[in-house]
C-alpha cells in the first residue's frame, strides 16, 4: 500500500518521502500468494467487491507498464481458477450472475481434463476463467525500482516510525529513530503494524496481525495449468513452474516463525490437491502477517479528529488484489479528485475507538 500510494501521489507531482523500518516490500506484500481475486469473492461485502473488480481490470496494464518502466516483470499469470467441492456453490453462482463475473459450473470430468495432475475424489467444480496471480515479490521489487527513478520521491529505508507530530490540532509529521520529520500530510500504510502506531495517539484501530504460512515447490513449467482451491487450501502456478501452496490462518500475535505443524499440514493439502507433489521437494516455507480487519474492509481516508493523518491499511487476506483501487482511492481523496468509487465504506470515521 505504501509503495503504490507513493507512486500515484508522486505521479500527481506531490513530493513524497516513503519511510520503512526495514527494506520496503519485505512483509505481507512479499509473503502473500498473489491471487488477483479474493479467495471466495462471493463471501465478501459489496465494499470489498467494488475494490476487487476495479483492481482486477487494472492489473494487466499496470504490470505491463511496470515492466516497461523498470525492466522487472511482475508476471501476471492469467491461469483461471477451479474451486472444488464447495459447500456454497449456489451462492457463488448467484453472486457471479448478479455481479456479471465469469464463474461457471463445469463437469468434474472437464476439470480433470483441464488439470490432469489434480488429485482423485473431487466431485464438483466451478471455474473462473482468466483470473490471474501476480508474482508479488517481483511486483514490490518493480514498484521500488519505479519509485527510485522518480525525482520527487525519496525512499528512506531502515527508518522506523515511532509516532506522530501534532501541532494546532493537525498531524504534521512523524517521529523516527533519526528524529522528527515534518510533512503536510502523513499516510499510514504499515500493514499489520498500523494499529500499534495509532496507539501512540490513544486510538484503537481494529487491525491485528493474522499469520499465514505458505510452502513452495518447483516443477516443470507446464505442470499445473490453472490455480486450484479446495477446503480453504490452494495451489498457485507461477510462469516458471514454481507452485505455491497456501495458507494457514493463525492468530499468533506478531510472531512470524514458520512451524513444523504448518509444514506438515500444508504438505498434506498439497498432496491431496496434486498427488505428484509427494515426490517433489519443498523448496521454500515462510510466514507473513496479514493486516486483519473486521470483514476485511480496509481503512482508506483521513482521520477526521486528526486532520493531516490518512490511512490506507487493514486489507487482510486481499491486499494484493485490492491495492490498485485502494491506493487510487486514497490518492483521489487526498488530492481532492473525484473518487473512482464511493469512499464511504472505507472511511475511518466511526470505525476506530
Ligand atoms: C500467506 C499469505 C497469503 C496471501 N495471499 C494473498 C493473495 O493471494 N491475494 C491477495 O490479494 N492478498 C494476499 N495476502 C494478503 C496481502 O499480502 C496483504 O493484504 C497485503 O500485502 C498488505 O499490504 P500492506 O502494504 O498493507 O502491508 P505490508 O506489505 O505488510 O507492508 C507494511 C510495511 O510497513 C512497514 N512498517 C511497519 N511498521 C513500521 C514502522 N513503525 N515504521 C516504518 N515502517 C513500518 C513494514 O516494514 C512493511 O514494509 C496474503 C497474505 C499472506 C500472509
Amino acid at each position: 500500500m505504501g509503495l503504490l500510494s507513493a507512486k500515484l501521489l508522486a505521479a500527481a507531482d506531490e513530493g513524497v518521502l516513503l519511510l520503512d523500518r526495514q527494506g520496503v516490500g519485505r512483509e505481507s506484500s512479499w509473503a502473500g500468494g498473489g491471487i488477483v481475486s479474493p479467495l471466495y469473492p462471493w463471501r465478501y461485502s459489496a465494499a470489498v467487491t467494488a475494490l476487487a473488480h476495479w483492481s482486477q481490470d487494472f492489473y494487466p496494464g499496470f504490470a505491463r507498464q511496470l515492466l516497461e518502466d523498470t525492466g522487472i516483470d511482475p508476471e501476471v499469470n492469467a491461469t483461471g481458477l477451479y474451486w472444488l467441492d464447495l459447500d456454497d456453490e449456489a451462492e457463488a453462482l448467484a453472486w457471479a450472475a448478479r455481479e456479471g463475473r465469469p464463474l461457471f459450473p463445469v463437469d468434474i470430468a472437464e476439470a480433470y481434463r483441464q488439470v490432469p495432475v489434480l488429485g482423485g475424489g473431487f466431485e464438483r467444480a466451478i471455474h473462473m476463467p482468466g483470473v490471474a496471480n501476480v508474482r508479488n515479490p517481483r511486483l514490490v521489487k518493480a514498484l521500488r525500482a519505479a519509485l527510485a527513478a522518480m525525482p520527487n520521491v525519496e525512499l528512506r529505508e531502515h527508518c522506523p516510525v515511532k509516532g506522530f507530530v501534532q501541532e494546532a490540532g493537525r498531524i504534521c509529521g512523524v517521529t523516527t529513530a533519526d528524529g522528527e520529520i515534518r510533512a503536510e500530510r502523513v499516510v499510514l500504510a504499515a500493514g499489520a503494524w498500523s494499529g500499534e502506531l495509532l496507539k501512540t495517539l490513544g486510538l484503537e484501530l481494529p487491525v491485528e496481525p493474522v499469520k499465514g504460512q505458505m510452502i513452495l515447490y518447483k516443477c516443470a513449467e507446464d505442470f499445473l495449468p490453472s490455480m486450484v482451491l479446495a477446503r480453504g487450501r490452494y495451489a498457485i502456478p507461477r510462469r516458471d513452474g514454481h507452485i505455491l501452496i497456501g495458507s494457514t490462518l493463525e492468530y499468533a500475535g506478531f510472531d512470524k516463525t514458520p512451524t513444523d505443524n504448518a509444514l506438515e499440514s500444508l504438505k498434506a493439502s498439497a498432496e491431496e490437491l496434486l498427488p505428484a507433489l509427494k515426490d517433489a521437494e519443498v523448496v521454500g516455507h515462510w510466514a507473513g502477517l496479514r493486516p486483519g480487519s473486521p470483514e476485511g474492509i480496509p481503512f482508506i481516508g483521513e482521520l477526521p479528529a486528526y486532520p493531516g493523518l490518512w490511512l490506507n491499511c487493514g486489507h487482510f487476506r486481499n491486499g494484493l488484489v485490492l491495492a490498485p483501487a485502494s491506493c487510487r482511492l486514497l490518492a483521489d481523496l487526498l488530492l481532492g479528485h473525484e473518487p473512482i468509487i464511493d469512499p464511504a465504506p472505507y472511511a475511518p470515521a466511526g470505525r476506530l475507538h
